[in-house]
């Protein structure tokens, strides 16, 4: 399938031009799968006057579907027999978790995606892990730990350690095991390449505790959080701080500083280059829409972000609008070298802006 031809360019190697066309024949395959397979999804498309059959002369013609609708209704695709991974985001403050079912596809095509995201950014390839959060055996349908098992299975032939021993202990991070993990390395002199997990968590909970005892160290490997930043910025840590706060207490380079921006429905993740912003790899693409009439807006103005993705063969996630507001670079180069589009995330639409697209979507469906 044109997805899986896709996967085998590097994630960012193709000028905007040329990923374009490969780009509309890949997702419209995808669509055209979700459209004959679907129900639920093609009378989505109907009243939206889609139909990927005919293709695809703008992007912007793709219906898109509100991450919130995963929380109320199930776009399988495909039989449930076929279903070999389903998970379960953290449920939000709606308390509803949205449920993500992948076939063995689209779980292939997950883990090259994000592998593959993930060398182009990090080395951290055979070389001991830390990360700071749970087993993925303690709670296998967290859509969480799907990312986290994949990312330690890269720690290889090395150790992949976790922090949080039990879901009891959820807030509590083992900070003595940790700062004897990296004591432990550099008399062996096995440097640990990675230390992972959730934004807030390693922010309150490690670094911030760490900065607190006057713990000073000196970390060469690699930092990669995700999750969000909405607590952290309700208690007023901002980017800047959070990076300042990490080097103050790991000595580690900024450019180790990896935010891995993503979603349970997405199969890719978007990760901060040193310039600031995340990058496309050639099988996904964005769309900035405005967040008053919907219309996608021109490069370098703001409004929701939109997420095309042409690897969901199991349900129809091809076109996910978020509740996050951003912009496109409208650079022609970005400074990184890294070819394709690019994007920043401001904020988290405002909860009545979000709410009132995801629920008019929702009325638009029943
Ligand atoms: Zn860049």
């Amino acid at each position: 399938m044109k997805a899986d031809e896709l996967l085998k360019y590097q994630p960012f190697s193709l000028e905007e031009e040329e990923k374009q066309v490969l780009f509309k024949e890949a997702i419209a395959e995808t669509l055209v799968g979700h459209y004959e397979g679907n129900e639920l999804f093609r009378q989505y498309c109907v009243k939206n006057g889609f139909d990927p059959r005919n293709g695809i002369s703008s992007l912007g013609d793709i219906p898109y579907i509100p991450i919130q609708l995963y929380k109320k209704c199930s776009f399988l695709t495909v039989k449930e027999e076929e279903i070999v991974d389903i998970r379960k985001s953290s449920s939000t403050s709606t308390g509803m978790p949205s449920v993500v079912h992948r076939d063995a596809i689209t779980m292939e095509r997950y883990r090259i995606s994000r592998n593959m995201i993930f060398d182009d950014f990090i080395d951290d390839r055979n070389k001991t892990h830390i990360c700071i959060g749970e087993d993925p055996e303690f709670n296998k349908g967290a859509s969480r730990n799907l990312i986290n098992s994949l990312i330690a299975e890269r720690s290889g032939s090395a150790e992949t350690y976790y922090l949080i021993k039990d879901k009891e202990d959820k807030f509590k991070v083992d900070l003595d095991m940790f700062l004897g993990l990296l004591e432990e390395a550099r008399q062996k002199d096995k440097p640990v390449g990675l230390i992972f997990g959730g934004t807030a968590i390693i922010y309150l909970f490690l670094i911030k505790p760490l900065l607190e005892r006057g713990v000073k160290l000196d970390y060469s490997g690699y930092i990669a959080h995700g999750g969000g930043w909405k607590k952290l910025q309700d208690q007023q840590v901002s980017k800047e701080i959070f990076n300042r706060d990490l080097r103050n207490v790991l000595n580690c380079p900024e450019s180790h500083i990896v935010d891995m921006y993503g979603f349970a429905e997405a199969n890719s993740m978007f990760i901060d280059c040193e310039a600031g912003y995340k990058h496309v790899p050639v099988w996904n693409e964005v769309i900035i829409r405005d967040p008053l009439n919907m219309k996608p807006v021109e490069k370098g103005e703001r409004g929701i972000v939109q997420i095309l993705d042409a690897l969901p063969h199991s349900y129809a996630g091809a076109s996910l609008l978020t509740d996050d507001i951003g912009y496109i670079s409208t650079e022609k180069h970005c400074p990184c070298g890294r070819k394709g589009s690019a994007f920043k995330v401001l904020r988290r639409a405002l909860g009545s802006e979000a709410k009132g697209c995801g629920d008019m979507m929702v009325d638009k469906m029943k």
